[in-house]
């Protein structure tokens, strides 16, 4: 007999296997059409057309666990029959055998891994990046509606923005202003455009198939059932929105901060030091002038009064991104044609 995917819930059953290439399809009472494509990666297709290709994933860092919960969840309410599928819609599990080890990555960090990047590593997680472009370039490149990809990550750190979402760079394109407005109705607080390309799953979404495309950040890593369901309740609703057609991107920004990436620190040496608290929260807001990363030969002091850092981190191998630092950009519309 072959076993069914609701039989277990999603979450549960990505995690119980989590080597095992699996190919199971089922077929809901409405027609809507699941196909478990491989190991965290369900597609889920209703029975006509939609107007979105919408991609959805999480995981990509296994500690960060409440965003595995709410697609779980998802999921779950698809099968029940309680959320009607209305766009074709990809749903992912990024790293599930560091999930089960409850860590970031098992080798290395996946999401600086994607846009053929991982051709340059022997990670398990170099596999993985490769396997997941591939699948998402399937779905994408399946219709010509226009493409979303929100990937959903929780911070190791603490923030004075809790939520927030990173905008990859778009080599001169414009940012979408209904996709702001959407993510300011999701309860985001804050956006932060980049301003190079990146390994990141979003950025591949982005670059290689024009998709709206977000690293959305929602709050602070706990551990699996440790999560205050709640507090991402808004987001959560909001992907139902999407996933049911309803939403329609109508809503004008309005409150929702911007910040622009002003200087990437990577990590040159082993001699790399943030000279910031091991506590200090992200975005803590500095004056003109203070240091705040040095290495041989580089320092970095920031260039004006408001400049703030985001994801601090020192225990990356030299090379790899150490630490961003964003100011708040007052005019989107200049900053568009600059
Ligand atoms: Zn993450």
């Amino acid at each position: 007999m072959t076993s069914s995917v609701s039989s277990q819930r999603f979450l549960a059953r990505t995690l119980a296997e989590p080597e095992r290439p699996a190919s199971l399809t089922e077929t809901l009472a409405d027609g809507t059409q699941l196909a478990l494509l491989d190991v965290g990666v369900l597609r889920i297709r209703p029975p006509q057309a939609g107007a979105r290709r919408v991609l959805i994933s999480c995981g990509i860092h296994g500690n960060e666990t409440a965003p595995m919960e709410m697609v779980d969840q998802l999921v779950s309410e698809i099968f029940s029959g309680q959320l009607q599928v209305k766009n074709e819609l990809l749903l992912v599990i990024g790293n599930p055998p560091a999930a089960i080890a409850e860590r970031r990555f098992v080798e290395e960090n996946l999401n600086r891994l994607f846009s053929g990047k991982h051709a340059q590593s022997q990670a398990k997680e170099a596999r993985r990046a490769a396997q997941l472009e591939a699948l998402t370039s399937e779905f994408f490149l399946g219709g010509d509606e226009p493409r979303l990809h929100y990937d959903l990550h929780t911070a190791i750190r603490g923030s004075y923005i809790e939520k927030f979402a990173v905008y990859p760079y778009l080599h001169g394109q414009p940012w979408s202003e209904p996709q702001l407005g959407f993510l300011e109705q999701a309860g985001i607080e804050a956006v932060l455009l980049s301003n190079q390309p990146s390994g990141t799953y979003s950025y591949f979404s982005s670059r290689a198939f024009g998709a709206d495309a977000f690293t959305i950040e929602l709050g602070k890593v706990r551990k699996f059932g440790d999560n205050d369901m709640r507090r991402f309740a808004p987001m959560t609703e909001s992907l139902r929105g999407v996933i049911s057609g309803v939403e329609q991107f109508a809503a004008e920004r309005q409150e929702i901060k911007i910040f622009a990436v002003v200087e990437e620190v990577i990590k040159r040496s082993e001699n790399f030091k943030l000279h910031i608290p091991d506590d200090a929260k992200n975005f803590t807001e500095y004056a003109a002038g203070a240091l705040l990363a040095s290495d041989d030969g580089y320092e970095y002091r920031t260039q004006r009064d408001g400049e703030r850092f985001v994801f601090p981190i020192t225990n990356v191998p030299p090379g790899q991104r150490a630490m961003l630092v964003v100011a708040p950009v007052t005019d989107l519309t200049e900053l568009n044609e600059a």
